[in-house]
């Protein structure tokens, strides 16, 4: 199944995405229940990122050519931080450059939805806690990266998480060709495979420390090729088999 979610009638649903239709569902994707009630056109829907992602996990260095890129070494286990649900941004959306940055860098990603609440998932058992899969960028002031020593602002402006279209429930995340585009042209172009620390070992490393909860996110690392983004670009991330997710880039205020 694929599904998105979109805003009607002033509430947050799910849809089963049918081709170019979209059948709702009677709750959230986890909750099980099949669709039902009348087909609408996806396009025309007011998109909104798949899930509300209550926490959203990210892996840092998980490609070794991008670790390389940034002058760093190859971590021994996964490195992880965390990105606020309020930098989340509906597919379709402008990402901001704050004034307190003079370099924000995109960095596409596959992101990794999370459908049931677990602990200490063991690595072979990440099927049973992944629901499916979608596109993300992890947009990142790279300056600010720098000057604060940790992540947390840098990663967290509003409008630094898009994520979607849609997620898939069915394709195998391990080997997939994650590209990002800048103004039609290729940056990023690299397969799942590159990744350090496979889908199971980061399930099973973030999942020691903290409960996982259906909605929320990983966002898995980039690969190389991350650059600035300028105010007036169109960036899109395809992801092999799912919706390409598609922004555009404007100054804030
Ligand atoms: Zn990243």
């Amino acid at each position: 199944m694929r599904f998105i979610r979109y805003r009607e009638g002033g509430a947050a649903r799910y849809g089963a995405l049918e081709g170019e239709a979209v059948r709702p569902l009677p709750g959230a994707p986890w909750e099980g229940g099949a669709p039902s009630g009348a087909a609408r056109p996806l396009e025309g829907l007011e998109l909104l990122p798949p899930v509300p992602a209550a926490k959203i996990v990210c892996i840092g260095r998980n490609y070794v050519a991008h670790a390389r890129e940034l002058g760093h070494d190859v971590p021994t286990e996964p490195l992880i931080f965390l990105k606020p649900s309020t930098s989340l941004l509906a597919p379709g959306g402008t990402v901001l450059i704050p004034p307190e940055s003079s370099r924000v860098d995109y960095e596409g990603e596959l992101a990794l939805v999370i459908g049931r609440r677990a602990r200490r998932v063991a690595r072979h058992s990440w099927r049973d806690v992944v629901l499916g899969i979608t596109a993300g960028l992890d947009v990142t002031a790279r300056d600010l990266q720098k000057k604060d020593g940790q992540w947390s602002r840098a990663k967290g402006f509003d409008t630094f998480c898009p994520l979607g279209p849609s997620v898939d429930t069915e394709l195998d995340p391990a080997d997939l060709l994650v590209e990002t585009r800048v103004n039609g042209e290729v940056r990023q172009s690299a397969r799942t495979t590159l990744m350090i620390f496979d889908v199971g070992t980061l399930v099973a490393h973030i999942s020691a420390a903290m409960t996982l909860e259906p909605g929320d996110v990983i966002l898995t690392g980039t690969p190389e090729g991350v650059g600035p983004l300028a105010p007036g670009d169109a960036v899109e991330l395809a992801i092999e088999g799912l919706l390409p997710l598609r922004v555009s880039v404007a100054r804030e205020g």
